[in-house]
């Protein structure tokens, strides 16, 4: 599968529109937010007021009914502000939680979550990670005991993006045994719900990550998405767009970061000649040309696959997540070799994007897990196929 150009008319008023958008509400608040460690729900209300948010989902539930490659617009422009913390606040509202609600969840629960958070009224989180699992999901020990008409949730999350301004978290909670995890929609003016800001990061400065508790919390049956104890397959299968956009924004960064450098060995000077003209610095300028364009063509693959096959892309989504957000820090941290001590200081934007993009490859699932479920794959094809029949069933 060849993917060149895959944009339409369409996508490119979209991307006009959208980096209007961004120069006007977003570029002018970078320093702001980054130094109070937050971004404003207000532009949350702006995102969804002008559509943004809902440019993947269907035009039933307040979107605009595009496709993915619309999603590739938004990530691309947004990761050209150069504020990863907002970006990842933005995207951790979209295509983290909304995603498997509008898959999984029934007509009233897409009236009451999807449709608010499509427009900017209500945001959302996504809460898998716990203090003593993330990777290992089937590990996780907050637990939702069924009385009946309603569960009863007891536990605590970590690292949870948007978890002091979400409305609703999508959260996943033990409701047996084994990997017996169901998912629900869960409010946070639920009583015994509380959550306190994670402020001593190494960069998403600007993205508001908490930690969450719950003291016995009592939810309605109605908050139970899908169906119950088989959350843990709706993790392994609704997660997809998660990892599509990590790719997609890493490139995107790295592909700044490029041309920054680019920028700059024409314009500084050293022993009496642009340091463009020495060597060992082209070279470094031609390695990460190659890492952009096979980050941007995997990714691009990718974003294909998804839109023809829906999660069952999942291996390739798998090695664009890994590549991407490899090869973006290698890039961006070049980038910053290349900058010497300017690369070094706040100026040229690149000691952030160092700091944010070293993220990408820990969240949305590590480079070691999707190098196991690449090697799954490619080892037990028969058990790969047998284990995405049992997600779909
Ligand atoms: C800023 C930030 C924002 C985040 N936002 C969210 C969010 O919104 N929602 C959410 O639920 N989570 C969120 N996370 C959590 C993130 O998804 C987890 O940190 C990540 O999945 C890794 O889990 P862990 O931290 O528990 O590390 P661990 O799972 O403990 O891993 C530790 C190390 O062991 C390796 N490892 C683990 N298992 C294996 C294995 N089987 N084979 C090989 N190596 C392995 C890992 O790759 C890693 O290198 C966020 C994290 C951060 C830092």
């Amino acid at each position: 599968m060849v993917v060149t150009n895959p944009f339409t008319e369409e996508h490119n008023l979209l991307r006009e529109s959208f980096a209007a958008f961004v120069e006007k509400e977003i570029t002018p608040n970078i320093e702001h937010w980054e130094k109070n460690k937050i971004c404003e729900r207000e532009v949350f209300r702006k995102m969804g007021e002008q559509g943004f948010f809902g440019v993947s989902f269907p035009v039933a539930y307040g979107g605009s009914g595009m496709d993915m490659w619309s999603a590739v617009v938004i990530g691309e422009e947004l990761s050209k502000a150069g504020i990863g913390g907002l970006s990842m606040s933005l995207y951790a509202h979209t295509y983290l939680p909304l995603p498997a609600i509008n898959a999984l969840g029934t007509e009233e629960q897409k009236q009451k979550y999807l449709v608010p958070a499509l427009k900017g009224e209500k945001v959302a989180a996504l809460g898998i990670t716990e203090p003593g699992a993330g990777s290992d999901v089937g590990g996780i020990k907050t637990t939702a005991v069924d009385k009946g008409d309603h569960f009863v949730v007891n536990g605590a999350k970590t690292f949870i993006t948007n978890g002091t301004m979400a409305d609703f978290v999508l959260l996943a909670v033990r409701t047996g045994e084994g990997h017996s995890l169901s998912l629900l929609i869960f409010d946070t003016k639920t009583p015994g719900f509380s959550a306190n800001s994670i402020h001593n990061k190494l960069g998403m400065h600007s993205s508001d990550t908490a930690e969450l508790f719950f003291e016995n919390c009592i939810v309605p049956k109605s908050a139970l998405l899908g169906e119950k104890d088989f959350g843990f397959y709706y993790i392994m299968s609704n997660f997809q767009e998660e990892r599509l956009i990590a790719s997609v924004t890493s490139t995107q960064a790295a592909d700044s970061a490029m041309e920054k450098a680019k920028q700059y060995m024409k314009e500084r000077e050293a022993f009496g000649r642009p340091i463009g003209k020495f060597q060992v610095l082209r070279h470094k300028l031609a390695k990460m040309s190659i890492a952009v364009e096979t980050c941007r063509s995997v990714t691009y693959r990718a974003v294909a696959e998804y839109i023809e096959s829906g999660p069952a892309a999942y291996k390739i989504i798998s090695i664009a997540k890994a590549y991407t957000s490899e090869q973006a820090f290698e890039v961006i941290n070049e980038a910053l070799q290349i900058h010497g001590g300017w690369g070094y200081m706040e100026d040229f934007g690149l000691a952030r994007a160092l700091r944010d993009i070293r993220l990408v490859t820990v969240g949305a699932g590590t480079t070691e897990i999707m190098y196991e479920i690449i090697s799954k794959i490619e080892i037990d094809e028969v058990k790969h196929k047998k284990q995405m029949i049992k997600q779909r069933a």
